[in-house]
């Protein structure tokens, strides 16, 4: 059984007072709402990760939004991927379509990232997915697996198997235009047929493959009934304790 995951990104908001005192609401109302293979996760901007570690990291997995490529060394404002173990990190978010935009951020650099965080033990959360232009002239397949084939099909099988995929469609994040579960589906289904085909069925039946866009808890159920659809990315409405946990509950 793969893992049933729901993550939120908080993406650069919140200042330290503020994500205190929601990831305090979040921890106290999902305790009792997570079940076996399933797992919460909150993924926050550096300056709060240690705090909410040892806030409620037992209840609710910390990850951060973005790590450096390299080890340490002279890279001013950067934070490697062993200062975010260190502070009782699991998770990494790697790739988001923010960083690859804003940021220029490459499949190249993006696998740099991905090979580091899991030598240091942290679980990459890895984002694809196509935007509005790829997605109406219908290049969106050619797209996203080029997305996977350079930024992840060069992992061995062993660390592919511990890697989070999500696809996040560019034009539904932020937009409150939610790919339909059908559309999400497909392409779901299409990753873990790419992932079947590189590394064999076992590895693609057990890869985590979460939905990320406008995510919210009156379609979290919908999409997440979806076969090949094992939870979500969540960004706005990781921002509210009440909406974040029916989502998480979106599973029971
Ligand atoms: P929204 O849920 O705000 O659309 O953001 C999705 C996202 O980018 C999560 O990483």
């Amino acid at each position: 059984m793969r893992k049933k995951i729901v993550a939120g990104n908080w993406k650069m908001n919140l200042d330290y007072a503020e994500g205190i005192s929601l990831f305090s609401e979040i921890v106290n109302m999902v305790r009792d709402e997570q079940k076996g293979d399933q797992l919460a996760v909150i993924c926050a901007p550096f300056i709060h990760l240690n705090s909410l570690a040892k806030l409620g990291g037992a209840t609710v997995k910390i990850g951060a939004q973005n790590c450096h490529q390299k080890e340490s060394g002279a890279f001013t404002g950067e934070v490697s991927a062993k200062m975010i173990k260190s502070v009782g990190c699991d998770y990494v978010i790697i790739g988001h379509s923010e960083r690859r935009q804003y940021f220029s951020e490459s499949d190249q650099l993006l696998a740099e990232k991905t090979a580091i965080a899991l030598k240091n033990d942290l679980t990459p959360i890895f984002c694809i997915g196509e935007t509005l232009d790829e997605r109406n002239n219908g290049s969106y397949f050619d797209v996203i697996k080029g997305q996977l084939v350079n930024g992840v099909f060069s992992l061995s099988g062993e660390e592919f198997s511990k890697i989070v995929l999500a696809y996040e469609p560019v034009w539904a994040i932020g937009t409150g235009l939610t790919a339909t579960s059908d559309q999400a589906q497909e392409v779901h289904a299409f990753i873990r047929q790419e992932i079947a085909s590189k590394y064999g069925e076992s590895i693609a039946e057990g890869t985590t493959i979460l939905y990320g866009g406008s995510c919210n808890p009156k379609n979290a159920a919908e999409l997440f009934a979806q076969k090949d659809i094992d939870g979500g990315l969540i960004g706005g409405a990781s921002l509210k304790s009440r909406d974040f946990t029916d989502i998480v509950k979106t599973f029971n």
